[in-house]
């Protein structure tokens, strides 16, 4: 019997595809860096049983449609907001993600970026390598406390609670927001439950951690930064949409927040001349909140896993709820 065929929308290391080319014939598009055309991934979703889908790839009935013996699609990302879930689920197409294995890579990544903003850092290191520095001065680059002050987390799910936990050791206070509450947190962390308003109202450093849904999209917006602080910080490492863009280039201008620190933007990927790149006080990152090598690789083999066991005719480790 022929292998059942498996369609991998990036170059991915062969190490860890091993065991999925075990029981499927698996062919990658041949690029790292270069995302597969729209055209070349309907043709191959046509003859796939699998896919090993990017989050820069759009899985909706379209696809669907042409992908008549499609079982599964396994997105290399917690997020799925690329899937039409919704329509997978009528098609019996089981759906998966990298859930857990790259909790605290990003965590770090969200709280490096919280640093970052608070104590200026990329702006500090440009200063240098502009040859700026010319004597030690008071006030040079002064940024803002990171220890002790309050950190409001909106999505105190999986990433939500490993960077809360970050921050117990800088000494800080935790609000969180979610639409139920985080018990475990609560307990183990001492975070505090608040409403939207009243994290935006209090918190220091703004964390988003929600995933992106037609509930989230464009939740950060102009209303939410009057609220805020004119001394605090937006730091966005859920998803761009999520935050409002042109509220807070407005929310910049007008000094209503003090800066933002971004890993994820309306659309990506941005270029040099996006908007808001013109602020010092904007930390931009391209989309890197997962971006170790190791645990890429897990994310790669999680994803493999899921549909070798659909394959099978086996439960996924990690579906999406549908
Ligand atoms: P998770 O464990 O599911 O946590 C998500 C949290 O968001 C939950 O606590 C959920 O609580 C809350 N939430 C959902 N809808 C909400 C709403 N309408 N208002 C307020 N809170 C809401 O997911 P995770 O593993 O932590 O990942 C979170 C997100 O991070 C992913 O969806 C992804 O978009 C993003 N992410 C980004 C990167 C990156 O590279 N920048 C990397 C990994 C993940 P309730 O259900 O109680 O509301």
């Amino acid at each position: 019997m022929s292998k059942p065929f498996v369609y991998v929308t990036r170059q991915l290391p062969d190490d860890v595809l091993k065991p999925l080319r075990e029981q499927a014939e698996v062919e990658c598009w041949p690029y790292t860096d270069e995302p597969v055309p729209r055209e070349t991934l309907l043709e191959k979703a046509a003859e796939a049983e699998g896919l090993l889908t990017m989050l820069t790839d759009q899985v909706d009935e379209e696809l669907m449609e042409r992908a008549p013996r499609l079982k599964v699609a396994a997105n290399l990302a917690v997020g799925f907001d690329n899937i039409d879930t919704k329509e997978a689920s009528k098609r019996g197409i089981i759906i998966c993600n990298t859930p857990d294995v790259l909790t605290e890579a990003t965590a770090d990544l969200g709280f490096a970026l919280l640093m970052a903003s608070a104590r200026r850092i990329p702006e500090a290191a440009e200063y240098i390598k502009n040859d700026e520095w010319h004597q030690w001065s008071p006030f040079l680059l002064a940024g803002s406390d990171v220890h002790g002050k309050t950190l409001g987390i909106i999505g105190m799910g999986r990433i939500g609670a490993a960077i809360a936990k970050r921050s117990k050791g800088f000494d800080m206070n935790i609000l969180y927001h979610n639409r139920s509450r985080a018990d475990e947190a609560e307990r183990d962390l001492g975070a505090v439950y608040a409403s939207k308003e009243e994290l935006l109202r209090h918190a220091d450093f703004v964390c988003i951690v929600a995933p992106l849904t037609d509930e989230t999209k464009g939740m950060i917006d102009k209303k939410a930064f009057q609220y805020m602080k004119s001394s605090a910080f937006l730091i966005n490492v859920s998803r761009g949409p999520v935050v409002n863009e042109e509220d807070l280039i407005d929310a910049l201008e007008r000094k209503e927040i003090a800066g933002a620190g971004l890993d994820v933007y309306e659309q990506e990927p941005i270029g040099a001349n996006h908007p808001l790149l013109q602020f010092p006080q904007v930390t931009a990152l391209p989309h890197i909140g997962s971006a170790t090598t190791a645990t890429r690789k897990k994310m790669v083999s999680l994803a493999a896993e899921n549909i070798a066991l659909v394959l099978q005719g086996k439960e996924a480790a990690t579906p999406v709820k549908q």
